[in-house]
């Protein structure tokens, strides 16, 4: 009975410090960082109601993201849901508020990276696509190719059952009135929206959206659906997504490159992604990168006037900010 009574003590005893060691286990990292675009963002050029409008957009993408992220869904799913957000928003240059094209066209430039396993998709000069990011991403898991093109893309997005939408959609005043003013104030020209996240099993993806650069020669390519250039995503490294002037960041093949710091000299992600955009801008090219890596740092570097950004973490308590000493 004696010896019965030691082993049923031992047992308790051994139990609670199991439970113990279970509950001193440390919380499932996750976060989720956006951009809304980068370029002249000058506090003295905005008003209280337009700052506002952006923080509340960039706020709701954030917790889009969130809940996905705190239920336990992937960083793929999280990162394609915060940017529809942006991309329903005419706030931005990507869906919506997409700019023009030097011959009065919308066309949309998207790109998506699992970073779990390097697949990726993208779509090129799409223009009757509602939500590019979407596209992208059915490029990436419904077919073996990375990157479709123009008419080609469009009628794949149709046959995928994606919302298609007329030119009259991608119609806002503002982006209008930029292409017809030409010479627009630099603000006007950004707005590409782009999200990184980390979810709760340990892996990242990245993706960006966008309608390119006011005035661009229609047919041009941007940066954003080159993979490596305004997009990557690789577990052992880190998820990217850029905003800038494109053909520098495609010359400079920014986010591959950051990785690469990352993987072959052993740079932290900060000292990595602020090492490429000071060499985007020894090129002559402005803006910004948003990344993260699988521990769940993240860094915002930009060599623009402001980038609009924003994350947040397990914690659930969103930050947005505008201008360079925010
Ligand atoms: N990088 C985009 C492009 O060149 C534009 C932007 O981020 O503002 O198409």
């Amino acid at each position: 009975m004696k010896i019965f009574n030691n082993n049923l003590v031992a047992i308790i005893i051994l139990v609670l410090s199991i439970s113990q060691f279970i509950e001193a286990k440390p919380k499932e990292k996750f976060a989720l960082v956006i951009h809304g675009g980068a370029g002249t963002i000058l506090k003295k050029n905005m008003t209280a109601e337009k700052e506002a409008a952006y923080r509340a957009k960039l706020e709701e993408s954030l917790k889009v993201g969130y809940k996905i992220l705190s239920s336990g869904g992937t960083a793929l799913d999280a990162v394609e849901a915060a940017i529809h957000i942006m991309e329903d928003s005419p706030l931005f240059n990507a869906g919506k508020g997409a700019v023009f094209t030097n011959a009065g066209t919308n066309e949309l430039d998207a790109a998506i990276m699992n970073g779990a396993n390097l697949k990726a998709g993208a779509v090129a000069g799409v223009k009757t696509v509602k939500n590019p990011i979407t596209a992208a991403r059915k490029v990436m898991e419904e077919t073996w190719h990375v990157l479709l093109a123009g008419e080609g893309a469009d009628k794949f997005a149709e046959e995928q059952g994606l919302e298609i939408v007329g030119p009259k959609y991608f119609y806002t005043e503002r982006r209008w009135k930029a292409i017809q003013k030409r010479k627009s104030k630099e603000e006007e020209k950004y707005g590409t929206v782009g999200c990184v996240a980390l979810d709760k099993q340990g892996n990242i993806a990245a993706g960006t959206s966008t309608g390119g650069m006011t005035n661009k020669r229609w047919g041009r390519v941007g940066d954003v659906p080159i993979i490596g250039a305004g997009t990557y995503a690789n577990n052992e490294t880190c998820a990217v997504s850029a905003t800038g002037t494109g053909e520098y960041f495609i010359r400079a093949a920014v986010a591959h490159d950051i990785s690469a710091l990352m993987e072959y000299k052993r740079y932290s992600l900060i000292k990595a992604s602020k090492k490429v955009i000071q060499k985007v801008g020894i090129l002559g090219g402005s803006g910004g990168v948003i990344c993260i890596d699988a521990k769940g740092n993240i860094a915002m570097p930009f060599n623009s006037k402001g980038m609009y950004r924003g994350y947040i973490k397990s914690d659930g308590k969103p930050v947005t900010l505008i201008y360079k000493n925010d």
